[in-house]
């Protein structure tokens, strides 16, 4: 006779031991497949993997499984979670918010076509029958309060668990997450909640009308007959203090320590991730206001500099602005870049110069000119610089970059800085050639890097952790002799000030405002590094000098 009842716990773990296992074959494949056992201590990592899964399972199963809700819950679950398994482990379907919003957007037909014998018995066998005998044992509950402090002690125990495992693997788990992103995308049932609740909120986000910031920005310039012209370089995970001019004791800035440049060296990054800093950065709302969401269906800098009457251009590298550019005109270098600077699938940053001196001298109108750079991304700092920046060896010349030496690390990721230098130089070199315009470029990164200091690589940690090294970002400002004089900008002054200036990307929105000269109620002077640098208030009377 088969027992039929259980205790609550042990109806969790069952639903757990299956979905850990079972369930989770796809992802099982991808992971298994990806590790290379020839290591020593794979062996022993990869058994603890299924540990990790149970635990998760266990810890949100705990919050699940109760009277009344569990067995509708796990019906339901079991049955999608067994169809996704299908899809996933015999169509090798990738689930992401885009397959979701083909499921919800496919038309009845294109539905029942996917509906096939085999496909049917999967989910008979492994989703169906499951959920049949879930249905038909009885689950016993203790009382309410003790089995509150039942499951408090489990879940508890689970997460301790995990936390200890977290940290014996600590490398393993963070290298295995890097270099498999994809991993998540095979987790029954993660990936489809997830994936829905993200399409959803697209939808939702996609539902709300535009906002427009500034109905009518207006160009109110010194009265001077020169043409304006700023490139905004936006660096990529350049990191202040591996920068000379920041006093980085190896020769990383060579080119652009030869440029009359002002150097801004105490600069915070809004944030540790691009998704967020770079639209952060182009947004009047600053750091603390900023909402990713919003930004997407918002005018920024970009469109009140372009509303004012300038020609705005993004040139990008990187294959994505984060919705910054999505009014202006875009050329995407990853797609359109000049063969000569391919590395293989992307392209050394000189494609960010190609054409550059040709695109100025056929101005007909003040521009502003966004070049969004490749940078230091990493993990593969090597592929981010040609041959002859491979200055400081040995490298790490590989995408495992835990696995090196951070010495080798640090080599190749102050290559990719020395690399900056020379393309930032690069521009400033360009811009010399029109000494007639107002021209001006400042170069700031989105965010730093950590490089293996306290355990941690790459970015991204949330903003009220982040190490220094991911936020401290360097700034570096260059003028024209026309642009100095013609914007009553104390450029020896600024030089000078420079060092004792505490800035933020929150700065960035006001003082390009300032810097182009646009009336707009947006700017705000206390933001403006220029602000008491200005020999003349700025024409429209905004520009206090202080
Ligand atoms: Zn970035």
């Amino acid at each position: 006779m088969i027992r039929r009842d259980f205790g609550s716990q042990w109806a969790v773990a069952a639903c757990a031991a299956y979905f850990s296992t079972v369930l989770n074959i796809s992802f099982w494949r991808f992971v298994l497949s990806r590790l290379d056992f020839s290591k020593a201590g794979t062996a022993v990592f990869a058994m603890s993997m299924p540990i990790v899964l149970f635990l998760v399972f266990y810890a949100a199963f705990s919050l699940l499984v109760w009277p009344c809700v569990a067995k509708p819950l796990m019906a339901v679950l079991l049955v999608i979670s067994s169809a996704a398994c299908y899809f996933m482990f015999k169509l090798n379907v990738i689930i992401d918010s885009e397959m979701i919003r083909n499921v919800f957007e496919a038309r009845p037909h294109e539905v029942f076509e996917m509906v096939t014998v085999g496909g049917v018995l999967w989910v008979a066998f492994l989703g169906v029958v499951p959920a049949t005998a879930f249905f038909f044992i009885r689950i016993r509950y203790r009382a309410i309060h003790r089995e509150l402090l039942g499951r408090i002690v489990y879940v508890a125990g689970s997460l301790f668990l995990l936390i200890v495992l977290a940290f014996v693997f600590f490398k393993d788990y963070a290298a295995a997450g890097r270099n498999n992103k994809m991993a998540g995308k095979f987790l029954n049932p993660f990936n489809y909640i997830t994936s829905t609740l993200s399409y959803l909120r697209k939808q939702a986000r996609r539902d709300l009308p535009f906002v427009v910031i500034d109905e009518t920005p207006e160009h109110v310039p010194y009265e001077d007959p020169c043409l304006t012209v700023v490139v905004l370089v936006i660096g990529e995970t350049a990191r202040a203090m591996n920068f000379s001019l920041n006093g980085y004791g190896r020769e990383t800035n060579p080119k652009l320590s030869g440029q009359d440049i002002v150097n801004f060296p105490r600069v915070m990054a809004s944030g540790t991730a691009t998704a967020f800093s770079l639209p952060c950065m182009f947004s009047p709302l600053g750091r603390k206001d900023f909402d990713i969401d919003l930004s997407y269906r918002s005018e920024n800098l970009l469109d009140i500099v372009q509303k004012a009457g300038y020609d705005v251009v993004w040139l990008d590298n990187q294959g994505s602005s984060k919705g910054v550019a999505d009014r202006v005109t875009t050329v995407d270098l990853m797609n359109e870049g000049n063969n000569k600077f391919r590395n293989g699938d992307t392209f050394f940053d000189e494609v960010l110069l190609d054409g550059l001196e040709g695109r100025i001298a056929n101005l007909k109108k003040d521009t502003v000119i966004v070049l969004h750079m490749m940078g230091s991304h990493g993990p593969s700092y090597y592929r981010r610089y040609p041959n002859e920046f491979r200055v400081f060896t040995p490298t790490c010349d590989t995408a495992e970059i835990q696995n090196y030496p951070r010495e080798e690390i640090v080599n190749a990721y102050d290559n990719t800085i020395l690399y900056t230098d020379h393309v930032v130089s690069g521009v400033i070199d360009i811009l010399k050639r029109f000494p007639q315009h107002e021209a001006g470029m400042i170069f700031i990164s989105d965010h730093g890097e950590s490089l293996g200091e306290n355990g941690l690589y790459l970015h991204g940690i949330p903003y009220s952790i982040a190490p220094i090294e991911q936020i401290h970002v360097p700034m570096v400002l260059w003028m024209s002799e026309t642009m100095r004089r013609e914007d009553y900008v104390d450029y020896e002054g600024l030089k000078n000030g420079a060092g004792e200036m505490e800035l933020s990307h929150d700065h960035f929105f006001h003082s390009i405002l300032g810097l182009v000269e646009i009336d707009t109620e947006l700017y705000d002077p206390a933001l403006d590094l220029f602000g008491k640098f200005r020999s003349k208030d700025l024409p429209n009377g905004r520009g206090v000098k202080r």
